[in-house]
């Protein structure tokens, strides 16, 4: 069969005239679902030989028999080990996401609860070099899917405690805004330049490349709330000034939010 891609314009003076541009699209439709399922089996490959590896590893660091003058190496491979780990598992999730095509199956979800767990982590994460300051409404749940917003939310919210430096406030919130429920996450570090701004949520683009990595981040971040947030009817909205912060927030559509009143209504009716 043959996909088109097709545009209809009108045409001419008569109002009922149109003029119809067909684009085959196929061969890109194609070569597209190659490429996702080569992700995602090389991928899914990969992930027995690093368990391996890392076992391995582990044994030798925890031996009394190995050389100290082999400790610092033993580090520096675990490190690295674990480094090709979070990238297998962002690249698994990614083409997890690009798969599953069906309409979203969504539940409520309790939003503060999954920010809190996650709040949790990103202060384990900062351990102590960044303040907070959270503002979440209690009562917001959300129609989604958990597992997907907790990906989304974390990745955001850690990405302000990677890409900032020691001393930085954080803020986030959770509410409800005249156009909807509405994630905010703020800091007041470094900043983006504007040029970088329309390409954050591509695959493996990194501002500093040498830098993100230290941090221990994959490139695959944006990549996924991007996926996650239009798999949810919800737009991502990136504000930076170079110097004084950056702000995302995940504006989601009216319908999809739910107070805890509304949900306990609906759980009677
Ligand atoms: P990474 O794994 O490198 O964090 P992401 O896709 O999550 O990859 O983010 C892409 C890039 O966007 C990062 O490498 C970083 O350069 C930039 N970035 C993301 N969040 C922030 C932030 N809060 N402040 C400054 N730069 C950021």
């Amino acid at each position: 069969s043959v996909m088109l891609s097709i545009r209809v314009a009108p045409f001419g003076e008569r109002k009922k005239q149109r003029l119809v541009v067909g684009r085959d699209i196929t061969k890109v439709f194609h070569l597209n679902l190659i490429r996702r399922d080569f992700v995602a089996n090389a991928s899914h490959e990969l992930r027995t030989p690093l368990t391996v590896i890392t076992g391995f590893l582990e044994t030798l660091a925890d031996s009394a028999l190995t050389p100290a003058g082999h400790r610092r190496p033993l580090n520096r491979m675990q490190h690295q080990a674990e480094r090709m780990r979070s990238i297998i598992e962002d690249l698994l999730t990614l083409s997890r996401l690009e798969m599953d095509e069906q309409a979203l199956e969504v539940h409520p979800v309790d939003v503060a609860e999954e920010l809190e767990q996650i709040v949790a982590d990103a202060s384990a994460l900062s351990s102590g070099r960044h303040q907070f300051q959270i503002e979440i409404d209690h009562e917001l749940m959300l129609l989604g899917k958990a597992s997907e917003l907790r990906s989304a939310f974390s990745n955001i919210l850690f990405n302000a405690v990677k890409h900032t430096p020691p001393g930085s406030h954080i803020q986030l919130s959770w509410s409800q805004t005249a156009s909807g429920p509405v994630l905010t996450v703020t800091d007041d570090g470094p900043g983006i330049a504007p040029k970088h701004i329309p390409r954050l949520t591509e695959r493996f683009y990194r501002v500093d490349k040498a830098r993100s990595r230290e941090s221990g981040g994959t490139g695959l971040g944006l990549a996924i709330v991007k996926h996650v947030l239009s798999r949810h009817q919800a737009r991502l909205v990136v504000a930076s000034e170079p110097g004084q912060g950056t702000q995302f927030s995940c504006h989601f559509p009216p319908e999809q939010g739910l107070s805890a009143a509304q949900l306990e209504h609906h759980r009677q009716a």
